[in-house]
């Protein structure tokens, strides 16, 4: 009961939370919150966590009752790492999703079995009816498991997956981590299962080599435990199947563990569905020209489609499954080799089915200008300065690190000065942290999953250096831990607390309407002050009114496409999202600039 008598309102807060936080769900100003702290003799910013008990006194004056929530509120999940396939499917009708089968990838520290592992579980399970059949290597093939289907990918080794994920795909549905049980986990281990989590996609542990002698299974499930894969039998969460790939031992064991995980998954898709997917990998034959592996992810890909593969495009002339055999139709998670297509496209790239080959045209062309205008915009996408930028965009919700130190001895206070930093709004997740130079495989973790490569009191090798130039990746090399702790404090800071400005660029006026067939009303105006710039975003303004806000989707002066226009001269606009122009409309065009409140 509070002083006048009435019941406090009760709340529900976490065991930890912090000022901000707190003032968002009593609805009191932050201001009001630090000082009621600071008469209990507790100095606290808006970004200071309390505890329970100290909250409870915060807010008991505030004529709350507080008790400790029941479950903490879910992560909301990080769209940037959602590929444009699984949003596909997450907008189809449940009604019209079916299950399809898992895709399954195998990651693992060299020598430690990947290949001998993929061979083992292609010779003892090809699909029903292939038994015998000469099978391709086509960077897939399926396996079937009490009348169950598996699609492995079978390019082992983490740069394939890394080249999926670094262009957003990310194909698999499970990884099997492979370890070798006398050697233990080594640094290849660590990274994939790092890359594995920051994909979400759960982890299954092979533990292979269990015929050697020197097999040491104990010390290799503590080894996974002290990685965060703490063993199913040790009431943990992570399967380990203990096996030899070699011997053939455990396979129906490893198969009857993906078919549990894809059980705990929803990996459906609708075979009825727009037809989109992820290249696997390309390659050119002298008698059949590029041979493309795709994976089809949602729909059915069928023989005279036409598709657009990354940067590449073409009518499919013939597919082919694992087999060699021909097929005119794959349905989600089947992979095929197909034949058609006008060059070469990246492993990693997604493809889609369009109505016709102009339609492709037109998509590939809307592609390279869409790249070139983010390649203009921010070159270094990864740099620390801009990581607020996306961070706004909603892309990133945690600042994410590679950190590489010159002894355990310097490694250990970085990591966890910097996990003290991470303990604000924004979270700092450390994908990998470990000592020696940072390498090319660090800037390729750091690349597929927007990070920033820390060094300390360490250099880059050049192969390091050329990567992360070419990808965009920021690597920080410090001598100075304050120094380093600083730079990441005033990041996040950054990323906290942008301030958006609006800069007018410029008016036009719409003078006429023209309609284009396939792409709706096109304006064309008259630029009455300032500049109209093609990478920026418009108003439509009609008497006195804003009516739409949306990009500029093209802007042309003469039929010809043009970065900007200025004033005095007459253009034609079109406008992502809306045609509904009226000759009299006024068209205000500008841009948001972002500025660090450092
Ligand atoms: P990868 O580099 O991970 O693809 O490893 P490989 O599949 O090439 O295997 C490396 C070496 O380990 C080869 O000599 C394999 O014959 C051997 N090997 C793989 N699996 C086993 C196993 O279960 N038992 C034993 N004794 N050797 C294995």
């Amino acid at each position: 009961m509070s002083e006048n008598g009435q019941k406090n309102k009760m709340i529900e807060i976490p065991p930890i939370i912090t000022v901000r936080e707190l003032s968002q769900i009593i609805k009191a100003s932050p201001i009001e919150i630090i000082k009621i702290l600071m008469a209990n003799g507790v100095m606290a910013n808006i970004n200071q966590q309390i505890d329970f008990d100290t909250a409870a006194v915060v807010a008991a004056e505030l004529g709350f009752e507080v008790c400790i929530e029941t479950q903490a509120p879910e992560k909301e999940e990080d769209l940037g790492e959602i590929p444009l396939w699984r949003r596909m499917i997450a907008n189809e009708n449940p009604a019209d999703l079916v299950n399809r089968p898992p895709v399954v990838t195998i990651l693992g520290h060299v020598d430690h079995g990947k290949t001998t592992l993929l061979d083992a579980i292609r010779h003892t399970n090809v699909a029903a009816g292939e038994v015998g059949g000469i099978t391709q290597h086509i960077g897939a093939y399926q396996v079937e498991h009490n009348n169950r289907i598996i699609t492995f990918l079978d390019t082992p080794g983490h740069a394939a997956f890394t080249a999926m994920r670094a262009r957003g795909a990310q194909g698999a549905d499970i990884v099997i981590l492979v370890v070798a049980a006398d050697d233990g986990v080594m640094p290849q281990t660590k990274e994939a299962a790092a890359h594995a989590k920051a994909a979400h996609v759960p982890i299954i542990v092979a533990m292979n080599k269990i015929d050697k002698p020197n097999a040491n299974q104990d010390r290799v499930r503590q080894q996974l435990a002290e990685i965060g894969l703490v063993p199913d039998d040790w009431d943990g969460d992570t399967i380990v199947v203990p096996i030899s790939a070699k011997l053939n031992k455990g396979m129906e064991d490893l198969l009857e563990a993906i078919n549990l995980v894809a059980d705990n998954l929803d990996i459906r898709a609708n075979p009825k569905g727009k037809v989109i997917g992820t290249v696997i990998e390309a390659e050119i034959d002298r008698a059949k020209g590029v041979l493309a592996t795709l994976l089809v992810q949602n729909g059915s890909l069928e023989v005279g489609d036409v598709v657009v593969a990354g940067n590449t495009c073409g009518k499919i002339k013939a597919m082919f499954d694992y087999t060699g055999k021909r097929v005119r139709k794959a349905g989600p998670s089947f992979p095929v080799s197909v034949m058609g297509l006008n060059g070469i496209p990246q492993a990693g790239d997604l493809f889609q089915v369009v109505e016709s080959e102009k339609d492709a045209r037109i998509m590939i062309d809307e592609q390279n200008q869409a790249k070139a205008q983010i390649e203009a915009s921010q070159k270094s996408v990864m740099s620390l300065e801009q990581l607020f930028d996306r961070f706004q965009a909603g892309d990133v919700r945690e600042l994410r690190l590679v950190v590489k130190a010159d002894v355990q001895g310097s490694l250990e206070p970085v990591v966890s000065s910097l996990q003290d930093l991470g303990k604000g709004d924004i979270a700092i997740n450390i994908l990998h942290a470990e000592t020696g130079a940072v390498s090319e495989s660090d800037v390729m973790l750091a690349a597929a999953s927007k990070a920033i490569v820390i060094g300390f009191n360490v250099q880059a090798d050049s192969t390091a250096r050329r990567l992360a130039d070419s990808e965009g990746v920021s690597i920080r090399l410090y001598d100075i831990i304050y120094r380093l702790i600083e730079d990441i404090e005033k990041a996040l800071k950054g990323m906290l607390e942008p301030e958006e400005k609006e800069v007018i660029l410029g008016h036009a006026e719409v003078r006429a309407v023209f309609r284009i067939s396939k792409i709706g009303n096109i304006a064309g105006c008259y630029v009455t002050d300032g500049e109209i710039h093609r990478n920026a975003k418009m108003r439509v303004i009609r008497n006195g009114e804003v009516i739409h806000e949306g990009w500029i989707h093209s802007l042309k002066h003469l039929q010809e496409d043009v970065r900007e226009i200025r004033h005095g001269f007459e253009c034609g606009i079109a406008i992502k999202g809306f045609d509904g122009f009226e000759v009299g409309d006024k068209l205000e065009c500008f841009s948001i600039e972002k500025v660090a409140v450092l």
